[in-house]
């Protein structure tokens, strides 16, 4: 069913209000991203009212299709709340018509109550004088239904601003935090698994837009976890949260690090090398932190040692939002968020491959860099950063690196390096073809042999 008035959605922001001098900054991101994340609705225009976002859908859409917008907003980072209704004149009569359009669309209901607001006194009558005058117009309307102050199944809101009123009945909050773009750029690493989507999502949250890099177990392993990256990504992208992936292929790296390090140390050593290339990259994409989504204690490379071992060997700070969250609750919201059923898949990734039977668990600084020594590791970053495969996605707060003098410097430096890296690269494939096997016990699992890093305990 068509409308007869002009449908809207009115988005509140609570956390933006709080912003001072900044609020206007972050109101113009929300309502940037919301421009485009809702391109494909019918969509007119979307203006600053009174405090608040006011959506305006096109004439004649249907009560399904402006729900369908409602269900789009509310999951984009910075909306608090979301409420789907009526533009009108400030005109009493009008005002209860529209009052009873928009609640005979509410679902299934009992009771009700009006909850009217001025943000302008210039309006004669006030709030009560409202919530009396179109609480009666309902009650005349839907006379079955009852008026219920306390907990009503549904609430008819009346708000006031300068020009117009907005009536509506269906409102829902909204996931909060801070618009994507609005607390800079963020590197997180994100695995086909259940955890590290849900902190990605949690930092896109407060506000910074996320670049992704993915370290795939090719071409040791299939890139079955690239199409499930890809299958997570495009479901944070609906949201606005997320700008690329880097998909990097890491099974010969892990190879090689597992050939020459002692078996226990191994997984330290990957970890150690993904976050050199995790800031490596940063560094490109002129981001300010990393992020991951560890659990304390969930596996061994997560014990309070280990991940020392691995903060050691980058100097950006890395984001760990779910450090103190239990496995129950990850999954809880990344059912919420859409991911799980995706990351619940099986796919081997670098995750699976060449893993010991006994990773260490309290790793010391010293013994990783004694167990480094004779790797070419800064070749082997940039080696791996120019091999790694870019997928984009839509982020409305995204802004691509800058290409300015630090850009063209950084660029050559990443081609020198490339250059210094080949011919490493040389001696790494040499090592790789000719590779000595690690003696007997230490033998690398392929995928499948050696399935998942254990326990930390
Ligand atoms: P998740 O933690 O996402 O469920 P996982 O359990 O396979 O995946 P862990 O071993 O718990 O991964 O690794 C801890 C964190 O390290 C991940 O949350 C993720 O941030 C990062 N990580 C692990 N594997 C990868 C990968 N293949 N690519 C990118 N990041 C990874
Ligand atoms: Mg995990």
């Amino acid at each position: 069913m068509s409308a007869k008035y002009q449908r809207i959605c009115l988005v509140n922001y609570h956390e933006i209000g709080l912003k001072g001098h900044n609020r206007a900054r972050f109101e113009m991101r929300l309502l940037r991203n919301l421009e485009a994340l809702l391109a494909s609705y019918p969509i007119v225009t979307i203006h600053r009212v009174s405090g608040r976002l006011c959506v305006f859908i096109e004439e004649g859409t249907p009560l399904e299709v402006a729900c369908e917008v409602l269900e789009a907003i509310k999951g984009v980072p910075g909306v608090a709340r979301v409420s789907c209704g009526f533009k009108c004149p400030r005109d009493l009569d009008v005002i209860c018509r529209v009052a009873i359009e928009a609640l005979g669309e509410a679902d299934d209901f009992l009771t009700f109550k009006v909850a009217a607001r001025r943000s302008h006194t210039d309006f004669a009558t006030t709030s009560a004088e409202m919530n009396q005058i179109v609480g009666a117009a309902l009650c005349a309307a839907f006379p079955d239904k009852g008026v219920r102050m306390k907990q009503p199944d549904v609430t008819v809101g009346v708000e006031v601003v300068q020009n117009a009123v907005y009536v509506h009945a269906r409102s829902e909050r909204g996931v909060g935090g801070l618009p994507v773009g609005s607390s800079g750029k963020v590197v997180a690493l994100l695995s086909s698994g259940i955890d590290s989507p849900v902190a990605l999502w949690r930092i896109a949250r407060r506000g910074a837009a996320c670049v992704a890099v993915h370290f795939s177990g090719r071409p040791q392993a299939s890139d079955a976890s690239e199409f499930l990256v890809d299958d997570i990504a495009r479901v944070l992208e609906r949201f606005g949260c997320i700008a690329r992936v880097y998909v990097v292929p890491f099974g010969d790296y892990q190879r090689q690090i597992s050939l020459k390090v002692p078996p226990s140390m191994r997984i330290l050593m990957y970890r150690r090398l993904m976050f050199r290339v995790a800031e490596r990259i940063a560094c490109m994409e002129g981001a300010g932190a990393l992020a991951t989504g560890e659990s304390l204690g969930q596996v061994a490379s997560q014990t309070l040692e280990n991940i020392q071992v691995t903060d050691a060997v980058v100097s950006l700070p890395v984001f760990r939002p779910l450090i103190g969250t239990d496995k129950q609750e990850i999954i809880a919201e990344a059912q919420a968020l859409g991911t799980f059923e995706i990351s619940s898949q099986d796919a081997s990734d670098c995750c699976t491959l060449f893993m010991p039977r006994n990773p260490e668990t309290h790793g010391s600084v010293q013994a990783a860099e004694d167990a480094e020594v004779g790797l070419p590791l800064a070749a082997w970053v940039e080696q791996i950063v120019a091999a790694a495969e870019l997928h984009e996605y839509t982020c409305p707060g995204y802004r691509r690196p800058r290409r300015g003098a630090a850009g063209r410097r950084q660029d050559e430096e990443s081609l020198r390096g490339v250059e210094g890296a080949s011919e490493t690269a040389a001696a790494f494939d040499m090592d790789v073809d000719s590779g000595q096997e690690p003696s007997e016990g230490d033998a690398p699992r392929a995928v499948g042999e050696g399935g998942q890093e254990g326990p930390s305990s």
